[in-house]
């Protein structure tokens, strides 16, 4: 009896000094492998090394990229550039190999030809900062300005200024490093294949090293605000694009509640309002999305109530408070700080569908089928226009689209984890039965065959990749699963 008490104690006490930590193996910082992650936080993944490049003189760093390519192709490591690391499912990330970083801002605006040359590092803040100071904007970049240009460029993203497509369709020219090392100016005209397969290419043919973009003035835009059925968003949504030319940015809503999704929706125009005489403020680095605070925001996960008063928060009051009236620059000038999510039992998921105007009926109904049963709590959609891509070999977007921007908090869990992939896997076979298509960025919960239904072209696409890099050295998470 005395024993086993003695046993029991000794258990107790080994299972609290175990809980407490004491007991886990304590790795050297020299033998710990470098572990990465992206905006999930669920892709953790072991590199070899992480390289971040900073400011130097050209030749200088044209020179320790191809040592670096050289390093890893003789090891054959993979290798994967990344900015932000915003994607969500490991494809800026290259599991036992080596990741780069670009920390360099460079960015110089050309009035005459109306582009900026840009590298592919630079994130958007600090474009918009140069071209702020000359009263010029760029023409298509996400909703939030903490991005790469070349990663942009890489999953080929798209904003909400109207009447775009892609920001492919903005980019004039670009130079690319592919594994041997061998730098080819690509545009349209020039390397026209390589161009296209890079453009939502996810940095698998190449390293993006510099680009030529397109910029617009900068201007004073006022919003409008109408609410309406879900049902009869779509048509005044693309009637909006297609017969109001003053219309110049533009972004719909609808209400997320479980029991009467989708059922409401809001439509945000953007118009031209006089310069004032003492001419453009300068860019305030808020964003115009997150009129609702951060906190109102969150205290929606698990609460219905909030969920509704955000919405009448959003579709009622603030179109009553005040005018809006923000530059262009300002309102692209959105950090994703805005909205970040600080619970460490949680994360955010984003998904994305593409959906032909004609039938957009039918996915509110396939959301209203679906996601009041997931698990995730769904926070938000965000309604954009694109317009069709014919350029880039993996678009997302064959004829004009409405694209659904969707945003849901997710526990992280096992449990968690089946939902969100049941729930995505779910969605995605509606959206392709209606002639939709899903983002690629985000998690890689679609199955293969979804994949290679709505990305047709995508086998062409893996085997031109095995032409411009025989050697495979560009890999990643969508490499490895969808492609390889
Ligand atoms: C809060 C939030 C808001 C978003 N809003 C939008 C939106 O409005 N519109 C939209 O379209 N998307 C949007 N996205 C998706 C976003 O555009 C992508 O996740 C994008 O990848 C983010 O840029 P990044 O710098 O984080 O790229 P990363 O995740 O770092 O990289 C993305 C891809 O680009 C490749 N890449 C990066 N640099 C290079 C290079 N120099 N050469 C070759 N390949 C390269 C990487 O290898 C990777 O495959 C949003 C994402 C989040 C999290």
């Amino acid at each position: 009896m005395l024993l086993r008490s003695r046993r029991r104690r000794r258990l107790l006490l080994a299972s609290s000094a175990f809980a407490a930590g004491t007991l886990l193996p304590r790795i050297p910082a020299a033998e710990q492998r470098i572990v990465m992650n992206d905006a999930s936080r669920l892709s953790p993944t072991p590199v070899f090394t992480h390289w971040v490049a900073k400011p130097e003189p050209e030749d200088q760093f044209i020179a320790n990229l191809r040592r670096e390519l050289k390093a890893a192709a003789s090891r054959s490591r993979p290798v994967v550039v990344g900015a932000a690391r915003h994607s969500m499912g490991g494809q800026s990330l290259p599991r036992n190999g080596t990741a780069i970083t670009f920390d360099i801002n460079r960015c110089e605006p050309d009035r005459a030809s109306r582009t900026f040359r840009v590298h592919a590092g630079t994130r958007w803040y600090q474009v918009i900062d140069a071209l702020d100071r000359i009263g010029q904007s760029p023409a298509v970049m996400q909703s939030n300005s903490d991005f790469g240009v070349a990663a942009t460029f890489s999953v080929n993203a798209h904003g909400w200024p109207v009447r775009y497509g892609p920001f492919g369709s903005t980019v004039r020219a670009l130079r690319i490093m592919l594994a041997d090392g061998t730098i080819l100016p690509c545009s349209r005209t020039e390397n026209a294949e390589l161009f296209s397969l890079a453009m939502g290419g996810y940095g698998l043919l190449g390293i993006v090293v510099d680009l030529e973009v397109d910029m617009v003035p900068n201007m004073l835009l006022r919003p409008r605000f109408e609410r309406m059925d879900a049902t009869a968003f779509a048509a005044r949504f693309v009637g909006a694009v297609r017969s109001d030319p003053s219309v110049k940015m533009m972004y719909g809503r609808m209400n997320v509640t479980r029991a009467d999704v989708f059922t409401e929706a809001l439509l945000v125009t953007y118009r031209v309002e006089p310069v004032p005489a003492e001419g453009l403020p300068p860019v305030t680095r808020r964003g115009a999305l997150t009129d609702v605070s951060r906190n109102v925001y969150r205290a929606q996960i698990g609460s219905e109530t909030l969920k509704r008063a955000r919405w009448m928060a959003e579709s009622m009051a603030v179109p009553k408070a005040g005018s809006g009236i923000a530059t262009r620059n300002s309102l692209i000038d959105e950090p994703v700080s805005n909205l970040e999510n600080r619970h460490v039992q949680r994360t955010d998921i984003l998904h994305e569908y593409f959906l032909p105007p004609e039938r957009f009926g039918e996915f509110l109904r396939a959301c209203q089928d679906i996601i009041p049963k997931a698990r995730a709590e769904f926070l938000n959609v965000t309604l954009r226009y694109v317009a069709r891509d014919d350029l880039s070999v993996l678009s997302f977007a064959t004829t004009d689209r409405i694209a659904a921007v969707m945003s849901f908090s997710q526990d992280m869990t096992p449990e968690g984890e089946a939902d969100m992939l049941q729930t995505t896997e779910a969605l995605i076979e509606r959206v392709a039965a209606i002639g939709g298509s899903y983002y690629l960025p985000y998690r890689l919960h679609a199955r293969s065959d979804q994949f290679e239904r709505i990305y047709p072209s995508a086998a062409h696409f893996a085997a031109r990749k095995r032409h411009y890099d025989p050697g495979l050295l560009f890999r990643n998470a969508l490499w490895d699963n969808y492609l390889a």
